[in-house]
């Protein structure tokens, strides 16, 4: 999902290539259960069988214990999802196993012993080559994540840093009112008009503003142009596809409902004005190259190609994650390096959406300046959900540093109340994204591209990520 986003009612909207027809029918994962026993009668050719045998079993004997484990985190989460109807983002595993849990719905207490007894089991499953061993890890992360969750469920009053750090494995950094009163100075500097910045900023925000009778007409050109860079560099399934539809009365500016078969429904919250600046992020972040591609990778590679059943599903609060929105918002900067995005935008945004083109280079200063101000929705969840500051005052905070109008304050305030701690995974998320792709791959575009895209195909393990990074606050 995306944090920040706005607009206004439409519904039902969908976008002209949702009618590409999928092409995949679901396949059944392959096995990697079997493991080669005809070794006994005659041991010169079990020898030689055994050598095959080898070859074939580094996914194979990987595994043999992980995979019944896999399967009862799959049915845990699900069985967390009968009691928070946020914890289960996506599913496409079997549908039995939904059915049962919804069959034998068991309390959180049990839920919590079994997540305990699943934990003891993984830590001593057999791990015999770097893939597997890869493959627990990640499962033992999103296992640590599930518990910690399960624990706020039965009542923990968990401190905002220490939910952040056992659920999405990262430590939040603090920045002081100084800290973002230091960004207003420099944008004091570029946005235009007289008066109060905060004037400015209001009036400044207006001129983005899309009629909602255009809304798509900004859309559909933002995830093309995100869509065809992506695959200029990623190889998509075939058959990949996804709809947009408009909603509204949502605490979220826009979301990513992955279906399975590498289908994607995205639903853009149009409750607040919708900005023209937002539009290629928005879709970079819920599109191309961020959600759905990363679900229909994950679910390709890992999924249809090795059978590891535990990406059928995709629980919310867990440190997939930080990836998962570190990435969707980093993706943006990989279809637009450098300064590109304010001349596309300039051409081909925002003549359809009415806005004068003589305003892109500017707003894209502004929206760089505004980057660092991200951080403010970790400081002023922290500051809520801690009780250091009302409702009322958080909402003021809000539009006292990030310029936000009132409607926007009031709505993060529903999505920190709904999602709590959520909000570590977007700017911090991407930072740790960025840093890791600056350090595998250097400037080089293809190669930054190359990285990503191994990034989006591998089991997420987050304490990975941040050791590949060299940001300081989270040492
Ligand atoms: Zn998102």
């Amino acid at each position: 999902m995306a944090s920040q986003c706005t607009t206004r009612a439409l519904t039902g909207a969908a976008v002209p290539w949702k009618l590409r027809p999928c092409l995949l029918s679901r396949v059944a994962p392959q096995s990697t259960m079997q493991y080669p026993r005809w070794f006994g009668s005659c041991w010169a050719l079990a020898a030689v069988l055994l050598l095959v045998a080898q070859a074939r079993a580094v996914s194979a004997d990987a595994g043999m214990d992980l995979g019944p484990l896999a399967e009862e985190y799959v049915r845990l989460v699900l069985a967390i999802g009968e009691h928070d109807a946020n914890m289960v983002d996506a599913y496409y595993g079997p549908p039995e196993w939904r059915q049962d849990a919804r069959d034998r719905k068991r309390s959180l207490e049990s839920l919590d012993s079994d997540a305990g007894h699943l934990a003891d089991r993984l830590a001593k499953a057999a791990a015999p080559d770097d893939l597997s061993a890869l493959r627990r890890r990640a499962l033992g992360e999103q296992l640590a994540s599930i518990r910690a969750r399960l624990a706020i469920l039965r009542g923990a009053k968990l401190p905002f840093d220490e939910e952040a750090r056992r659920i999405y494995g990262v430590s939040p950094p603090h920045h002081d009112d100084d800290f973002y009163r230091a960004i207003h100075r420099q944008l004091d500097a570029v946005v235009p008009g007289e008066g109060p910045l905060r004037d400015r900023m209001a009036a400044f925000k207006k001129m983005f503003v899309v009629p909602r009778d255009r809304i798509h007409d900004v859309i559909d050109p933002a995830i093309l142009a995100c869509r065809d860079a992506t695959l200029r560099h990623i190889a998509l399934p075939a058959g990949e596809n996804f709809r947009i539809e408009l909603v509204t009365d949502k605490p979220w500016g826009a979301y990513n409902w992955f279906q399975g078969n590498y289908q994607s429904l995205i639903e853009v919250n149009v409750s607040l004005p919708f900005y023209a600046n937002q539009a290629a992020r928005l879709m970079c972040h819920e599109g191309y190259p961020g959600h759905h591609v990363l679900n229909s990778l994950l679910e390709q590679k890992l999924v249809k190609d090795r059978g590891w059943m535990e990406y059928t599903v995709y629980p919310l609060y867990s440190s997939e994650s930080l990836l998962a929105e570190g990435t969707a918002d980093f993706g943006f900067s990989l279809v637009f390096p450098g300064d590109t995005s304010w001349q596309w935008e300039r051409d081909r945004l925002y003549p359809v959406a009415g806005i004068d083109p003589a305003l892109a280079e500017v707003r894209f200063r502004v929206n760089e300046l505004n980057k660092s101000l991200g951080y403010a929705a970790i400081d002023a969840a922290r500051a809520y959900l801690d009780g250091d500051r009302s409702r009322d005052q958080t909402i003021a905070w809000l539009r006292e540093f990030t310029f936000a109008t009132r409607e926007e304050a009031e709505r993060s305030v529903r999505f920190y109340e709904t999602y709590r701690s959520y909000v570590v995974n977007y700017r911090l998320g991407e930072d740790l994204v960025r840093q890791y792709i600056d350090k595998v791959a250097g400037e080089d575009p293809d190669a930054r591209w190359k990285a990503f895209a191994s990034l989006l195909s591998s089991p997420p393990v987050v304490s990975d990520l941040a050791r590949g990074t060299t940001l300081d606050h989270l040492k």
